[in-house]
């Protein structure tokens, strides 16, 4: 609040200056030190705006500092909130980086040697990494990336490349999935295709809920005549464990609209795809 205080060549008077501060002094006291449990800090803003304005007489240079601080006094409080985010997500990390500690020293490894001092933070980053998905909607990617287009022909993308984790196991399941749909007068930027399917592989999956999910996201999106998305992926846990299939790969498909009504346009697909 400093500026507040701030005398400048040619502005007003100190005995003027000295009446301003004792009448805001018990305002910007609640402020910076939070003491007003019951008002929200832009209500005290407001109300230090208000005082401010009335007690200036119209003397302009000093409301203009004083609207300046408020500002200021704003945007530390966006700052604040930013910080306490970052606090609760650097909080998260460090109980996933001693869970995974906790997972070593069970399975019998010393945390404490040197290959593996490191190896719960990094870890905990890679799981966040890999369950980003549920940080992102559908919503925030497709903003203004829909536009009208007088398309009506299947419009296919494929080979998407999509890595996820079972969510049985934990283990990761990746291969490729294949989008196709048909515009309804609204087509969307090509690569946002390949972010959807980015946004629901990158947390717990099954492939069959991952492939409608993304099926469903399209088609309330683009209301299009038509979607279909086939998922063809390697599970982990049928290779490395269970019944150990290396070559195994799991199909999986939804098809909406014309998709599922038209067995001509469903074959269509099929050869543009496999
Ligand atoms: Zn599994």
């Amino acid at each position: 609040m400093n500026c507040v205080f701030t005398a400048s060549p040619g502005g007003p008077s100190l005995a003027f200056k000295t009446t301003v501060i004792a009448t805001l002094r018990p305002l910007i006291e609640q402020i910076t030190t939070g003491e007003d449990h019951h008002s929200s800090s832009d209500c005290i803003l407001q109300r230090l705006s208000q005082k401010a304005t009335k007690e200036m007489n119209g003397n302009m240079p000093m409301v203009t500092k004083l609207s300046k601080c408020i500002e200021s006094k704003q945007s530390a409080a966006c700052k604040e909130e930013k910080n306490s985010k970052e606090a609760a997500e650097s909080n998260k990390l460090v109980c996933i980086e001693k869970a995974y500690s906790t997972i070593l020293r069970e399975l019998g490894e010393i945390t404490e040697r040197e290959g593996l001092l490191r190896t719960p933070l990094r870890a905990a980053k890679a799981m966040q990494f890999f369950t980003k998905g549920y940080q992102e909607t559908v919503q925030d990617i497709l903003n203004d990336a829909i536009f009208d287009e007088n398309h009506d022909e299947v419009v296919v993308v494929k080979d998407i490349d999509l890595f996820s984790l079972c969510e049985h196991h934990l283990v990761p399941f990746f291969g490729k999935a294949h989008i196709a749909y048909i515009p309804n007068k609204k087509v969307v930027g090509l690569s946002k295709l390949a972010r959807i399917v980015e946004i629901f592989s990158r947390r717990l999956q099954v492939q069959e809920r991952l492939t409608k999910q993304i099926a469903v996201a399209i088609n309330e999106a683009l209301e299009p005549l038509g979607v279909v998305v086939v998922i063809e992926a390697a599970h982990m846990c049928m290779v490395m464990r269970g019944v150990q299939k290396m070559n195994a790969k799991t199909v999986t498909s939804v098809m909406l609209g014309v998709f599922q009504s038209d067995p001509k346009t469903r074959k269509e697909f099929l050869t543009l795809t496999l």
